[in-house]
């Protein structure tokens, strides 16, 4: 179960909200049980449930065991143009599965899908379960909105190695991309219409390099989870 905040052995811990709910009603648990906890940030905790308060609302637990995971290298931004509806879901899920660490939506030339005001905490959602499902510790962080180039120029000053996928023949190819070892890693993924020649030159000036995964067109999703298994899995995480 997710708690932003961990206690320290012995303490004890109220778990409310959502989780609380999902413990006592959906999982049906019980004074005594054992449940393990994550904060978001690669702590992690063994607890027993004390009380369950009426309704299930409230859920008081003792910490028995704490202990910091430290984050896989290398860590994975995918900065991603949208795909369209439930395609959306499918990418987070499954690139926080993988490892991915922080997601930025991209806005592009020829996107033609923006973020709306409530995708955020729909996307933070779709992460956490995730995490619960792949027993990660670290919840992606969702960025701000931007673009190819603004990304790269963040990134390569926080000192991050940025792939911009894109199908041409004279791009890296992803095996040769994922064995140049580095600790943070940026993964460009454009739109259905792919990145204009301006955003590539640009996203090239900053620091960025091309990156192809093959001759066949992958659709964004696809293109996506297939670079973050391919850095995450190389890197044995
Ligand atoms: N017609 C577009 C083009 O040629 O760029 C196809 C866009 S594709 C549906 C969406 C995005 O997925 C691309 O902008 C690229 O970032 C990524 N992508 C898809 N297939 C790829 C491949 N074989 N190699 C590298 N990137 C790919």
């Amino acid at each position: 179960f997710y708690s932003e905040q961990l206690a320290e052995p012995g303490a004890t811990l109220l778990l409310t909200g959502d989780e609380a709910r999902h413990a006592a009603a959906a999982r049906r648990l019980h004074d005594g049980d054992t449940l393990w906890l994550f904060d978001g940030h690669g702590g992690t905790a063994r607890a027993t449930l004390l009380r369950t308060t009426a309704r299930g609302q409230t859920l008081e637990l003792r910490i028995e065991e704490r202990r910091t995971e430290p984050p896989r290298r290398p860590t994975l931004h995918l900065a991603c143009a949208l795909p369209k509806g439930d395609r959306q879901q499918v990418l987070l899920d499954m690139a926080t599965q993988l490892g991915m660490t922080r997601f930025t939506p991209l806005l592009c030339a020829r996107s033609v899908v923006k973020p709306g005001a409530n995708s955020p905490a729909r996307w933070r959602k779709i992460c956490l379960e995730a995490c619960k499902q792949s027993r990660r510790l670290y919840l992606p962080a969702i960025e701000a909105a931007s673009t190819a180039p603004d990304v790269t120029r963040r990134a390569t000053a926080e000192g991050s190695l940025v792939w911009l996928a894109h199908p041409a023949v004279q791009a890296v190819s992803v095996t040769a991309a994922i064995n140049e070892r580095v600790n943070d890693v940026t993964l460009l993924v454009g739109p259905e219409g792919g990145f204009t020649e301006a955003e590539i030159e640009q996203a090239v000036a900053a620091g960025a390099r091309s990156l192809t995964l093959g001759v066949s067109i992958l659709r964004i999703e696809t293109a996506a989870v297939a670079l973050v298994a391919a850095f995450a899995l190389n890197a044995g995480s």
